[in-house]
């Protein structure tokens, strides 16, 4: 199985790279904060639960997303591989992540982690926010999610690189350059896989 996290700061293009992957590589896709959403829009008590934070650009709780994804494991663990995406972001949900794996014996193939400048990552946000209408994405909550990437996100880069299960891409090229860099890194994992 080809098991893969997709990682990187808000705006690095975890999303579009995903789209990508999971086609060319028949994947199973899990985005938490797609998810998220889903709940959101279905106005689920969840999703109600989770409005403020998301919109703030504050992380919801681990317990919440680790159920997400225990389910999702669990109910996908014959795929050809799955994707994680926008998960783990917290060392402690990284931990929670390899005892979902040893529990249903899978093994993670490596995590992706794509590498943006600090200025073009703000020009991708304020641009989809001037195409979507994501409650996420005013100036401020932007900020937030940044704030909240470099003071708990940033470590989940060390809990793998100890396990050298890290591999960075840098993506500061034009969206075709950086689906191709992605994708060919990914083929090499895929080739290496036993
Ligand atoms: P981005 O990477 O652009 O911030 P996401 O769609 O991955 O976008 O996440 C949007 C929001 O959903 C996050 O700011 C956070 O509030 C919530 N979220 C998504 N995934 C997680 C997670 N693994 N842990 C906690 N909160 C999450």
């Amino acid at each position: 199985m080809l098991n893969l996290i997709i990682f990187g700061p808000p705006g690095a293009g975890k999303g579009t790279q995903s789209e990508n992957l999971v086609n060319k590589f028949s994947l199973a896709h899990v985005s938490t904060g797609d998810l998220l959403r889903e709940e959101m829009a279905n106005e689920t008590p969840l999703g109600k639960e989770v409005r403020n934070i998301i919109s703030g650009g504050g992380l919801v709780g681990d317990d919440i997303v680790g159920r997400m994804i225990a389910e999702f494991i669990r109910n996908n663990k014959h795929a050809a591989g799955i994707l994680f995406d926008g998960y783990p972001r917290t060392v402690y949900q990284c931990e929670m992540l390899e005892k979902f794996f040893t529990d249903e014996t899978l093994l993670l193939t490596g995590v992706v982690g794509l590498e943006v400048e600090q200025e073009e990552l703000m020009r991708r946000l304020l641009h989809r926010a001037s195409i979507q209408n994501r409650a996420d994405d005013t100036e401020e909550a932007i900020r937030t999610r940044f704030r909240e990437y470099e003071e708990k996100t940033a470590a989940v880069m060390d809990f793998y690189k100890r396990r050298n299960l890290f591999f960075p891409v840098a993506v500061n090229g034009t969206l075709e350059e950086n689906l191709t860099s992605v994708e060919t890194f990914v083929k090499s994992l895929f080739d290496s896989l036993p």
